[in-house]
């Protein structure tokens, strides 16, 4: 309780000592930093998403820096020869202020990535997004049906109608390729499950949609039950390898994607890197309030 208590305060601590504990999360501020880790991961026979961070921007100025950026990083990643594809927040571009000009630019970012052959995913941000960047991955995936993926967020009770109605638009030569993850804002109960195994249970029930109707499914998970009912469920619908992968944040639980990668699955890291680290660091230390122990032991013990 006190852990989660400090854990809501943790944006007023100075942002020196967040950098100590977050670097465990992040590549690094630069792209080369994000090359040097992707690499790593590729030579241990594991893929990675690369992430720009950054979100909710507002600033037109920097939104074109974002795009500068994305397009930076997906030149140089793909000239390295690094096996990757890449995430991006919609409201890093402008989504809640300009939903037109937002999608021209991520257009702009699909269409580069397309003629690489790779992809780009839109991470699923809060629910004030979530019908906004379906619509901008539905009007995507008509012009690139290969090039895009979206997320969605077995925490979020419309999921299974959302999965649903994109069953519509998925076919065996090409299917809609979806995230599945539990879900990381903090939500309303009247749209989303609160308890861990509500959540865990339409996560599975969800996947089951997935694998049943031939979605190409990324399982985003680092919670060890999923991952067993994950792979009992790949075995009962005989998913072959080419339509399942699995995924994990850069920095979280090593062991576990270990174990998954020697059971040959497919792997990717979500990569996140760049100047902009503080708000992705504050989530991921808050869903893990244990390490906020650490940061008050730093703060006031002195070895
Ligand atoms: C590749 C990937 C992409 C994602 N994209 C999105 C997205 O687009 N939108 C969105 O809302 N959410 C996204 N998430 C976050 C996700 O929704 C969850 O918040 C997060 O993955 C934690 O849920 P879990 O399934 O790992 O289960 P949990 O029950 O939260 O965790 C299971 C176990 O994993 C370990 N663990 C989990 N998180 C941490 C951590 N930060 N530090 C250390 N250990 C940890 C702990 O041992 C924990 O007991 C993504 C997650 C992944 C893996």
């Amino acid at each position: 309780m006190l852990n989660r208590i400090i854990a809501t305060i943790l944006p007023v601590f100075p942002k020196k000592l967040i950098w100590l504990f977050s670097k465990r999360y992040i590549a690094g501020e630069s792209l080369d930093d994000a090359l040097r880790v992707s690499r790593d991961f590729n030579l241990q026979g594991i893929e990675v998403t690369l992430d720009v961070l950054g979100e909710f921007q507002t600033n037109k100025e920097k939104i074109e820096y974002y795009k500068t950026t994305y397009l930076e990083t997906i030149n140089e990643s793909i000239k390295a020869g690094i096996r990757t594809t890449f995430s991006l927040k919609p409201t890093m571009f402008g989504l809640l202020i300009d939903k037109d000009l937002c999608f021209s630019h991520i257009h702009d970012i699909v269409s580069i990535v397309s003629k690489n052959g790779s992809m780009i995913r839109i991470d699923m941000e809060d629910s004030t997004c979530t019908s906004l960047e379906l619509d901008l991955f539905k009007s995507l995936h008509k012009e690139f049906p290969e090039n895009v993926g979206i997320v969605l967020q077995a925490y979020l009770k419309r999921t299974l109608d959302d999965l649903k109605d994109m069953k519509r638009i998925s076919n065996d030569s090409i299917p809609v390729n979806v995230r599945l993850c539990k879900g990381i804002y903090i939500e309303p109960e009247s749209i989303a499950y609160k308890k861990r195994s509500e959540i865990n249970e339409h996560f599975i029930e969800d996947l089951e949609y997935m694998l049943a109707n031939r979605f190409y499914a990324a399982i985003a998970t680092h919670d060890h039950l999923l991952i067993d009912a994950s792979y009992h469920l790949i075995d009962k619908y005989r998913v072959s390898n080419d339509m399942v992968e699995f995924q994990m944040l850069y920095g979280v639980t090593p062991e576990l994607r270990y174990s998954v990668v020697k059971k040959d699955y497919r792997m990717r890291i979500y990569v996140p890197f760049g100047k902009d680290w503080f708000n992705y660091s504050t989530r991921r230390l808050k869903e893990n309030p244990k390490m906020v122990s650490d940061i008050i032991k730093a703060l006031f013990v002195r070895k």
